[in-house]
Formats: structure tokens, C-alpha cells, sequence
């Protein structure tokens, strides 16, 4: 098949396998190439949405600066006769492919991350091929869960919470400024964000883990979570998704009390920066956020995407020395030192109000952000021949 971008609204409903690869490629020789180095790291990884984004960063990080063995769980759709596959599909057969290339254990579980059957299946796999897990990572972004026990389907909201959020918005079909206006959450739509996105999920994993005794003594588990600056709290920190990553705070607390009892584990919530990705693309302003951001952080030599920011974190912040780990007051570790920098926020709070249809392109990096984004599904690499026929059906390896 001869496959094109066709961007509907925030995804791009056909994915490149050729273009995705290079995507992980690419990934993978920054980790080989950088000559920094992660020294006491995990063995085994299991890593809880590992397809796309900053799971597959964890990943790649992972298995080829670490030589750890990975098991990754993600939710993506095989392609059909006339469909490509989901973009985390061909990332994750192009990873499973250069790690088995290296002689390194992957394998992958491509099913609903939030059932009871999942959590089993990746418990049987542990004890057959690994024995224990030293590091879990959680790393799902969904807009929808399936309760395990009554089989409801729970959706989450991006919404305000208390008033309407207006702002300058671009609509990255048209490229196009408008001004964006969100009514805020009901009571039901926050607790049902705090349900898909919050704690909830995470400490299942890590209880079920546990009490199958597949964890490893002193390991350590992260949920990645987001706080950014002030001019979006409005519409992330203090919306619905915020209030799930308060959550997902406490339920930190709670695990990482439990795992020391039980483990002398660790569990913490790694707040990471903002980057282009399928979960972002879906968060109002985040594409024009992202744009002013991208301009500022290249300006002054610190930007990074999500390889850059999960190898910073495992080189410096997790593993320089065994069981230390760089936290926070709130015993979180931070990635978004960078982003939060004062220069960077007030350049964003200044630049926002001027913003225009005709300085857009120049002001900001925002054809940095509409490259990336179609990266995200395997286009724009210069590297591969988009008119070239290629086969669309690709599998992950059976576990
Ligand atoms: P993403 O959309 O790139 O990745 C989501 C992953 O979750 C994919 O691997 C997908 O297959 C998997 N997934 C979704 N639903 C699933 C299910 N039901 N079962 C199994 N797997 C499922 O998202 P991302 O941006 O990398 O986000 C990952 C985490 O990082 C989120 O918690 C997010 O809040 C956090 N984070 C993101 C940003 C950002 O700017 N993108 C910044 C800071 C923190």
C-alpha cells in the first residue's frame, strides 16, 4: 500500500511502518551515541504504555543504554486489507526487532492495560521468561477505561474546572488562530478524569505485582505526570487532568509506603515536560503552548523531547547512585526544571497576547510542532519514500 498522512482533527488515522521505524531509530541511536552513561540501572523493565510517546522513550532508554530486559504493555490496532495499523504497532515492532538485532529480551502484551486479564497474562509472562520485575513504569494516557469489575466504560475529560477557560488557540488544521472557549466540568466528568487518569490503575498494578511476588526487593515504580506552568493551569493543573494527577500524587504516597514495607521499594510520580505527543496533540492550547515553548527552549540551547528528557532522567535523577534517587519536596522527581525555568514561562505570558495568524510562523516554532507531530505517525522523515508501495502488516512478537 501507498500510505499518506490522513490527519483527522488531533491523530492522523493512517500510520508509515517504514517512517515510524526510523522514528525508533532514531531514538535508539541517541541513546547509543550519547556519551553520558546510566549506571546502576534496572534489569527488568516492565513499562505500562510502551508504544508511543514517553513509554517508548522508557523503553528504547532502557534496553539500549541499560541493557535491560522490557516488557511492554500498550493498547494499538493491527492493520486490516485496506488499514494501516496504529502507529504504536509499527514502533513497537521496530523496537522488538532492534532489541532481539542486540540479543535483548522484549516482549510486548498489546492489550486493555486496565483489565484484570491483561494484569494476569503480563504476571504469567514475568514468572515464565524474568522471575521478578525490578522497575514499572507507568506511562498510559487513555481517554476511556473499562472498569474490570462491571465492564462500564468511564471517559475522560480535558475540561476547566468552576469556570470557562478562553484562550488563543490554533487549529493545527487550518493553521489558524482562535479563541478557544471550554465550558467547565461537571462534578461526574472530574471524577470520571480522576477514574481513567488517576491513581486507581497504577496501584492495581503494583498490589497484583506484589502479591503474585513478582517485584524485585528495592523496586522502584513511576507514574509520569504533568504540572507545567501557570498560564496553563487554567485548563490542565487545575482542570480535570490535573485533578487525576493529584491522584495519581496521592496514590504515590500511599504505594510508595506499602512497596517500602513490603520491599524496601520505592514508588514516585516523575513530573516530565511538555512534548509533542498523541496525548498532548489532544489538550486544548497544548499545540500553540508547546509552539511558543520549542521557540524559547532551542533559543537557549535546553530544549528536549521525550528521549532526551527519559535519558536525562535515568542518567542523572534515578540511577547515579543505587536507591538515590533526585526528589522533590513532594518526593517527586522533576524533568521540567527546564520548561518551569522563569525566562521560558514569562517569554510564553508575554508572547501569547501578540500572537497573530501572521506572525504565528515566525513568533513561534509552531512548523516544528506540525513536523513533529506528523512524525508521531511515521511521516516527514526524509529518509523513507513515501510513494513507494509498502507492506502495511507487520506483528508483534508472540509471547
Ligand atoms: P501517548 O499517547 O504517546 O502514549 C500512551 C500509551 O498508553 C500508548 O503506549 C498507548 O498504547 C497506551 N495505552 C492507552 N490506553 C491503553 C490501554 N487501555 N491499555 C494499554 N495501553 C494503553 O502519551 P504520552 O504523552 O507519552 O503520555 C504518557 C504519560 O506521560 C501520561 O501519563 C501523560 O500524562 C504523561 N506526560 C505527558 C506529557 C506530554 O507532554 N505528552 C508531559 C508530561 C507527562
Amino acid at each position: 500500500m501507498i500510505v499518506k498522512p490522513k490527519v483527522r482533527g488531533f491523530i492522523s488515522t493512517t500510520a508509515h511502518p517504514k517512517g515510524c521505524a526510523k522514528n525508533v531509530e532514531k531514538q535508539i541511536s541517541f541513546v547509543k551515541n550519547n556519551p553520558k552513561k546510566i549506571n546502576q540501572a534496572p534489569k527488568n523493565v516492565l513499562i505500562i504504555g510502551s508504544s508511543t510517546g514517553y513509554g517508548l522513550a522508557t523503553r528504547i532508554v532502557s534496553a539500549f543504554g541499560s541493557g535491560s530486559s522490557t516488557i511492554g504493555v500498550c493498547f494499538e490496532k493491527e492493520a486490516t486489507d485496506k488499514k494501516t495499523a496504529t502507529a504504536g504497532l509499527y514502533n513497537t515492532v521496530a523496537f522488538e526487532d532492534a532489541a532481539n538485532a542486540e540479543g535483548l529480551y522484549a516482549k510486548t502484551i498489546n492489550a486493555d492495560a486496565f483489565s484484570d486479564e491483561t494484569k494476569e497474562t503480563v504476571i504469567d509472562l514475568i514468572k515464565k521468561d524474568l522471575g521478578k520485575i525490578d522497575c514499572v513504569i507507568y506511562s498510559l494516557a487513555s481517554p476511556v477505561r473499562k472498569m474490570p469489575e462491571s465492564g462500564e466504560l468511564i471517559k475522560s475529560t480535558l475540561k476547566p474546572i468552576g469556570k470557562p477557560y478562553i484562550a488563543t488557540a490554533v487549529d493545527t488544521n487550518k493553521d489558524q488562530l482562535f479563541e478557544a472557549k471550554i465550558e467547565p466540568a461537571t462534578q461526574q466528568e472530574i471524577d470520571n478524569t480522576v477514574t481513567v487518569m488517576g491513581g486507581d490503575d497504577w496501584s492495581r498494578w503494583i498490589h497484583a505485582l506484589q502479591n503474585a511476588d513478582v517485584l524485585s526487593k528495592g523496586c522502584l515504580t513511576l507514574a509520569y505526570s504533568y504540572i507545567g506552568g501557570n498560564i496553563t493551569w487554567p485548563i490542565y493543573w487545575e482542570g480535570t487532568i490535573g485533578q487525576a494527577k493529584k491522584d495519581l500524587t496521592s496514590t504515590a504516597k500511599k504505594l510508595n509506603k506499602f512497596l517500602e514495607e513490603k520491599l524496601s521499594g520505592h514508588a514516585h510520580v516523575a513530573v516530565l515536560k511538555s512534548v509533542v505527543t498523541q496525548a498532548s496533540a489532544a489538550i486544548p492550547v497544548m499545540p500553540l503552548y508547546l509552539s511558543m515553548v520549542f521557540k524559547k527552549m532551542k533559543q537557549e540551547g535546553i530544549h528536549e523531547g521525550c528521549i532526551e528528557q527519559i535519558f536525562r532522567m535515568f542518567e542523572s535523577k534515578l540511577f547515579k547512585l543505587e536507591n538515590q534517587f533526585e526528589l522533590d519536596n513532594d518526593d517527586q522527581v522533576r524533568l521540567d526544571d527546564w520548561e518551569l525555568r522563569e525566562d521560558v514561562q514569562n517569554f510564553c505570558k508575554l508572547l501569547w497576547p501578540n500572537l497573530t495568524n501572521d506572525n504565528l510562523f515566525d513568533e513561534t516554532d509552531y512548523q516544528y510542532y506540525k513536523d513533529e507531530f506528523m512524525k508521531l505517525f511515521g511521516f516527514n522523515f526524509d529518509e523513507v519514500n513515501y510513494d513507494e508501495d509498502t507492506d502495511i502488516k507487520v506483528n508483534i512478537s508472540e509471547i
